[in-house]
């Protein structure tokens, strides 16, 4: 089974997916989580997005469908959780490619509802937590860069809302209900 955790930033996407993993033993494929290990190590490619991630922007559909290609190479015996990804029309087309190379498909994709003054609490909360835990926020955890981030989820990502409801494909879930309320849920819709 594969399916697509679709919301915006700070909808909970990463939090419900660690749970997948553990329950379902699905692989969590987080753009996000590999473009932040590829600037940690280094890479050339790292260093090319920094900058962008920091302002909030999307990096460009080539690179994080590379590394979606790479990552699904390797298998998924629970299938996989795509987290984060696809953000565009262009990359939700690469990952329906993808998936039919391999001989699989989507079997769903499920909307984390939230809204957006919550969203922005939350992130800015997620930041000052880690910060007053001694830890360092996420550089792109700031009011600034959050405006940005999501600007871009509204113009460049939630058409993929439409998209997958086209499909028949979508299902939605409230995302504001708590941790195990919105896993309930999202278990309800997979069935
Ligand atoms: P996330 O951890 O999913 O919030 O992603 C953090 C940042 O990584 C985003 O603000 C983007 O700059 C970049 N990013 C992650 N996934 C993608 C994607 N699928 N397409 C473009 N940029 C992405």
């Amino acid at each position: 089974m594969n399916i697509i955790l679709l919301g915006p930033p700070g909808a909970g996407k990463g939090t419900q997916a660690q749970k997948l993993v553990a329950e379902r033993n699905m692989v969590q494929l987080s753009t996000g989580d590999m473009l932040r290990a590829a600037r940690t190590s280094g890479t050339e490619m790292g260093k090319k997005v920094a900058a962008v991630m920091d302002a909030g922007n999307l990096v460009t559909d080539e690179i994080v469908i590379g590394l979606i290609r790479e990552q699904l190479e390797n298998g998924a015996e629970g299938g996989f959780i795509f987290d984060g990804f696809p953000r565009t029309l262009a990359q939700a087309d690469a990952l329906d490619a993808l998936l039919s190379e391999m001989g699989q498909g989507l079997d769903h994709v499920i909307e984390l509802q939230v809204n957006d003054e919550v969203l922005v609490e939350r992130i800015l909360g997620r930041a000052a937590d880690t910060v007053a835990a001694g830890g360092a926020a996420r550089a792109d955890d700031n009011a600034e860069s959050l405006k940005v981030r999501l600007l871009a989820y509204y113009k460049q990502t939630s058409p993929l809302i439409g998209y997958y409801y086209a499909k028949g494909d979508l299902q939605s879930v409230d995302g504001l209900a708590s941790m195990d309320d919105v896993a309930a849920s999202i278990s309800k819709a997979l069935g």
